[in-house]
């Protein structure tokens, strides 16, 4: 028998979800309920029934868990960034460990070593990409938040605690800029007015920041003085950029972008590799972390003098880069072709000679390289959520790496991709979860697999 809605139930909280709900049974139906942690119990009203499961609101927690903590951001639950804020940090690694090795065991049957999750060197304030969408608050003054999930409603928020102080100060003045000089928020419904972003990175070596502000229009009224103020106030703000968005669409940026102050991008490093980040390029948003990950890649690729090494997904390039000094030869694939200009700008500013980077589809270049005999030593694939498709699997078994290092922020589909490898040729060796953002339910894996 199932449950009804607004029903109110007894439950215990085994453990929590992917989407980083707690769950428990009630006569064997699972319930999902937002901000419950696993091990303790608690009441819970039914919100939605589906066939084979539920979802309730948390009324009252009856017995609370020991790893429960205070919540301390105002938006919790409501902006949509943060599921695990409600737990300590060691709850949440034990929980993402668990995610990964549930995913790895169910979805892909794969009973490599699982080693012990890597933590993130900072929990709070990591982030060194920062996007605001900037609305009219009922006074008509611009105002940033989030959007709510799944919605376009924007929920007011200055102060994000997974973002650096200094950003969050930046696009708070943004506001007040917009204010003095008159420069009007973007309305979606109308499709009128400007800026519809405040897009914030920041190099975290170098400490540069770019200052992007994604706008419904060609120019930004008293754009010089707009920006006179902020340089004056922040001096780390070293580029200013348009970037122009006319589009009715959700997608944040649009393709074309025009320089206001400095160059077009900032400069920073990531394990030793030099970067130039733009706005539109991918770029690993917990630097620390990322290079503790990195670190990973470089250790399970195990790299000779003699290997040539291809980097499917790369990116600006920075995995591969940062090895390149342990290989003879580097060949990055990407499809976005500003991530691809940046890649060869780094590689030139690390003199780095025998490298060569594709603008393509990850399976059309990877076909295209196995057709043409290509024989890398170890390949590291390091795709979007999506995961690989059978294009670019296919084409990295049939060049036969004696590695492969798969890195991947969707351990299920890493899963699947890691048993297709297995299927063909390879076994996995090692799988390491690494936590590269703290207080959401996201997490990396990286996996190391070889040829039999
Ligand atoms: N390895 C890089 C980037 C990983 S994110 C790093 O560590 O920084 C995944 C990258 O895959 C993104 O840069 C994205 O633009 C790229 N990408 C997405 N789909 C692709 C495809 N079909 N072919 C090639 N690259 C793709």
């Amino acid at each position: 028998m199932s449950v009804t809605k607004n029903q109110m139930v007894e439950l215990f909280i085994e453990g929590i979800t992917s989407e980083g709900n707690g769950v428990g049974r009630y006569q064997g139906q699972a319930i999902f309920v937002p901000l419950t942690a696993p091990g303790e119990r608690v009441q819970v009203q039914i919100a939605k029934v589906a066939k084979q499961y539920a979802y309730g609101i948390l009324r009252q927690v009856l017995e609370p868990a020991a790893c429960r903590i205070e919540q301390d951001c105002p938006v919790y639950r409501r902006c949509g960034g943060c599921q695990l804020r409600h737990i300590t940090y060691e709850e949440e690694l034990r929980q993402k460990q668990q995610m990964v090795a549930d995913c790895f065991a169910r979805i892909g049957k794969i009973t490599a070593e699982m080693l012990p999750i890597l933590p993130s060197p900072q929990t709070e304030h990591y982030r060194n990409k920062v996007q605001f969408p900037v609305q009219e608050d009922s006074q008509g003054k611009p105002q940033i938040g989030f959007f709510a999930p799944r919605s376009h409603r924007l929920v007011a928020a200055q102060n994000c605690l997974l973002q650096p102080t200094l950003l969050n100060e930046i696009a708070q003045y943004c506001c007040v800029l917009m204010e003095k000089y008159h420069i009007p928020a973007y309305n979606e419904q109308t499709h009128k007015g400007l800026v519809r972003h405040i897009y914030l990175r920041q190099g975290y070596h170098s400490g540069q920041v770019l200052l992007c502000l994604v706008i419904n229009g060609t120019n930004l009224p008293s754009g010089s003085k707009f920006c006179a103020d902020i340089q004056q106030k922040f001096p780390e703000v070293c580029s200013i950029v348009l970037n122009i968005n006319q589009q009715k669409t959700n997608v944040i940026t649009g393709t074309k972008s025009v320089c206001l102050v400095g160059k077009e991008y900032i400069q920073d490093n990531m394990c030793e590799v030099p970067v130039q980040i733009g706005p539109l390029s991918f770029y690993q948003v917990n630097t620390p972390a990322a290079e503790q990950l990195y670190h990973v890649a470089a250790d399970f690729a195990q790299l000779k003098p003699t290997d040539v090494l291809l980097d499917l997904y790369c990116g600006m390039g920075t995995i591969g880069l940062s090895m390149y000094h342990q290989c003879k030869q580097l060949i990055g694939v990407e499809v976005i072709p500003e991530a691809v200009e940046s890649a060869w700008n780094n590689a030139k500013a690390m003199n780095a000679e025998n490298v060569r980077f594709l603008c393509a589809d990850a399976g059309t270049a990877a076909t295209q390289l196995a057709k043409e005999g290509l024989q890398p030593s170890v390949i590291v694939l390091d795709p979007p959520r999506k995961g690989c498709d059978e294009a670019t699997l296919n084409a990295v078994v049939e060049m036969a790496p004696e590695r492969i290092v798969m890195i991947s922020c969707n351990p299920a589909t890493a899963a699947r991709d890691v048993a297709i490898l297995c299927g063909k040729g390879y076994v996995a060796q090692k799988i390491q979860a690494a936590d590269l953002f703290p207080r959401t339910k996201h997490i990396e894996t990286i996996v190391q697999l070889s040829r039999v």
